[in-house]
C-alpha cells in the first residue's frame, strides 16, 4: 500500500455496508479516484464533517495494489461557493461527475475554473457559463464565431442554427435559430461577470447545453440533489 496525498474535490458519496462510504474525488494530480472511507457514517467519525462537497479538501490515502484505496485523513479547507449557490454548485458537480470518469487524469483544474465562473456571476448566468466552460474543455463545443461544420464566419447580423449540439450556418442545414444577440450574450457572459441575459436567452442557452449533453449520451436533467443520490 503506497501513501498518497493530494488536493481534491468531492464528487459523490455512496453508502457502503452499515457505516462506510465509497467516495469519488477529483484530485489535482491523480485525477478522478475512488476511495473507501471506513466508518464515515458513524456519529463520531472525523470524516463526517470533513467530507463535504464544494470545499477544497486535502486527502491522505493508501492506494491498494489492486482494488480501491482507503482514505486515511481529510482536511477540509475553504468553501468554493456561497451558501446561496450550493444547489447550482451541486448541479455543476453532477455534470463534472459525468464528464470525468474513474482514472481520468484531467478535471480538477477545469472544475475549479468552472466553480469560479459560477461564483463570480449571477446564478443563472453563472451556472450556464460554468457548464459551457466544461463542455469547451471537453472539446464538445467550439466558439460561436463560425460554423462548426464548414468553418464559415458567423457574421454579426446573421442567424446561425443549433443542430445536434453543433453551431451551423444556413448553408449547412439550419436547425434551431441562434440569433446574433444570443451569441453576443453568451460570449459576453463568458468573458465578464456582470453581463446579464434576458430570461429567454438564458433559457435558450441552457437548452443548447442540454442538447450538447444529449448528443454525447449524457443524461443531465438539471435537477439539483445531494451527491449521495447522483446516478
Ligand atoms: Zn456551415
Amino acid at each position: 500500500m503506497a501513501d498518497c496525498s493530494d488536493a481534491a474535490l468531492l464528487l459523490r458519496r455512496i453508502p457502503y455496508g452499515d457505516t462506510s462510504l465509497i467516495c469519488h474525488f477529483l484530485s489535482e494530480h491523480h485525477g478522478r479516484i475512488t476511495l473507501m472511507a471506513r466508518g464515515a457514517r458513524r456519529a463520531r467519525s472525523p470524516f463526517r464533517a470533513s467530507l463535504a462537497p464544494l470545499h477544497r479538501l486535502h486527502l491522505h490515502w493508501k492506494s491498494g495494489r489492486s482494488g480501491m484505496g482507503v482514505l486515511v485523513d481529510v482536511q477540509r479547507h475553504e468553501r468554493l461557493l456561497s451558501e446561496e449557490k450550493s444547489l447550482a454548485g451541486l448541479e455543476l458537480l453532477a455534470l463534472v461527475s459525468r464528464l470525468y470518469q474513474e482514472g481520468d487524469p484531467e478535471g480538477y483544474e477545469q472544475t475549479q475554473q468552472s466553480l469560479r465562473l459560477l461564483a463570480d456571476r449571477a446564478e443563472r448566468e453563472g451556472l450556464n457559463a460554468a457548464c459551457w466552460h466544461l463542455l469547451h474543455m471537453a472539446g464538445w463545443i467550439g466558439d460561436l464565431g463560425h460554423c462548426w461544420m464548414c468553418g464559415e464566419p458567423a457574421d454579426a447580423g446573421v442567424d446561425m442554427f443549433w443542430r445536434q449540439g453543433q453551431l451551423c450556418c444556413a448553408g449547412c442545414g439550419g436547425g434551431t435559430i441562434i440569433a446574433p444577440g444570443l451569441r453576443r450574450g453568451i460570449e459576453g457572459a463568458m468573458r465578464q461577470a456582470n453581463v446579464r441575459l434576458s430570461g429567454r436567452d438564458a433559457a435558450d442557452w441552457r437548452q443548447m447545453i442540454g442538447l450538447v449533453l444529449r448528443e454525447h449520451g449524457v443524461r443531465f436533467h438539471g435537477q439539483s440533489g445531494s451527491p449521495e443520490y447522483q446516478g
